[in-house]
């Protein structure tokens, strides 16, 4: 079954890449495919600039035809439940309706003639009315939506995981339910920690992806809707976000340390951390590799005696590009005047804590003060490269 996935013009290239990659990390009969070439844009008269005047209605959805009771709330902890990101009320932000973004699908589907069994899924920071994170179409279940900003309010994570997230719970709720009026009557109001948990209150979603579970009654509903190979698929996707989610929450500080591992395309995975990818750009990953293979550190001023490696690395590294640029890129690193490499060094810390949490990535990345030698302090019983 294949799912396009689509995104609008303020969606991050990095974010609907890193939603890619965790899709496809897991391989099997669902077939994940993004088109970042095709912005879908909202024109001026296709969103209102809303006003959202405080937190309680920034962090409530309104139910669409739903009943519900407004006692569901669940508690958390005084730490958790505190907003992550600080908003100052009011405030106002584009806001569109759910017809205006499934036209948006439609039109994407008709245009590139995309079968009716197959998803278009669109990723958009512009808001729904409605104040969901994301729902399908009610005329056409194949068409669904992500609202792609505000995750770090609620979840202390990557963007990308809760969207990943959301991406598999919309194709099992299509399956689960013969059609949009069963989904509404059937969903969670209270929440269960289930796919199917409704989430008036948005701040329920962590619940739900703390647990990443299907409960039974909705797990029976799955039954002969989808094969067992694309339940297992979706599965083992959500457990690998839940795995990768609860490192970059701090929940797992004090786990034995996962060995680091380049591949043979000189991507870097952290295997027993859920084998999470840390992306770095290449000239980030050039200074990375050169840090990993001196163990004894290397001071900032003193890089310069290390060009002809970095040289080698990066050309290693990225066979676009001219070669004298590329040397010229290195140059400019080295130069301690130019600030270039701290500027890698914090953009590499930023890459471990964001995926790993700021306790577990001290291990990992390039640390040092200020005019000290810097190196990564990592075991290298840990590393390992692979060349084949
Ligand atoms: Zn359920």
């Amino acid at each position: 079954m294949k799912v396009h996935l689509i995104k609008d013009g303020d969606v991050s290239k990095e974010t609907f890449s890193e939603v890619i990659d965790l899709l496809q990390a897991i391989t099997g009969p669902l077939e994940f495919t993004c088109d970042s070439l095709n912005i879908i844009n909202f024109e001026v008269d296709e969103f209102l600039e809303k006003k959202v005047s405080n937190v309680k209605a920034f962090e409530k959805s309104i139910g669409a035809h739903i009943t519900y009771s407004s006692k569901s709330q669940i508690v958390m902890n005084k730490k958790e439940s505190r907003p992550l990101k600080s908003f100052t009320f009011p405030f106002s932000r584009k806001t569109t309706n759910w017809t205006t973004i499934f036209d948006k699908c439609n039109i994407y589907r008709t245009k590139n003639n995309i079968p009716n069994n197959e998803f278009v899924i669109l990723l958009t920071e512009v808001s729904n009315s409605n104040n969901w994170f994301a729902s399908l179409d009610e005329k056409m279940p194949f068409n669904g939506f992500i609202h792609t900003a505000d995750w770090n309010h609620f979840i202390k994570c990557l963007d990308s995981f809760p969207i990943a997230f959301e991406v598999i719970a919309l194709i099992l709720q299509k399956h689960m339910f013969n059609d949009y009026n069963e989904l509404r009557t059937s969903v969670h109001i209270e929440p269960i920690g289930c796919i199917n948990d409704m989430c008036f209150e948005k701040k329920d979603i962590k619940l739900k992806m703390r647990t990443a579970d299907i409960c039974q009654d909705c797990m029976t509903k799955l039954n002969g809707k989808l094969s067992l190979a694309e339940i297992h698929q979706a599965l083992s996707i959500m457990e690998s976000l839940r795995v990768k989610m609860l490192f970059s929450q701090n929940f797992k500080q004090t786990v034995p340390l996962s060995k680091l591992l380049i591949d043979k395309r000189n991507r870097i995975f952290l295997p027993d951390f859920g084998n999470i990818e840390i992306k770095l750009r290449p000239l980030e990953k050039t200074l990375y590799f050169l840090y990993l293979k001196h163990t004894d550190g290397i001071g900032l001023s003193f890089l310069c005696d290390f060009k002809q490696e970095m040289y080698d690395i990066y050309t290693s590294l990225s066979s676009i590009g001219d070669f004298q640029e590329m040397r010229n890129r290195i140059d400019e690193m080295v130069n301690i005047t130019s600030n270039s490499a701290a500027e890698k060094i914090s953009k590499i810390k930023a890459g471990f804590v964001k995926a790993i949490g700021i306790e577990l990535a001290k291990n990992y990345y390039i640390q040092g003060g200020n005019g000290e030698v810097k190196k990564i302090v990592l075991n290298r019983d840990l590393y390992k490269r692979i060349n084949y």
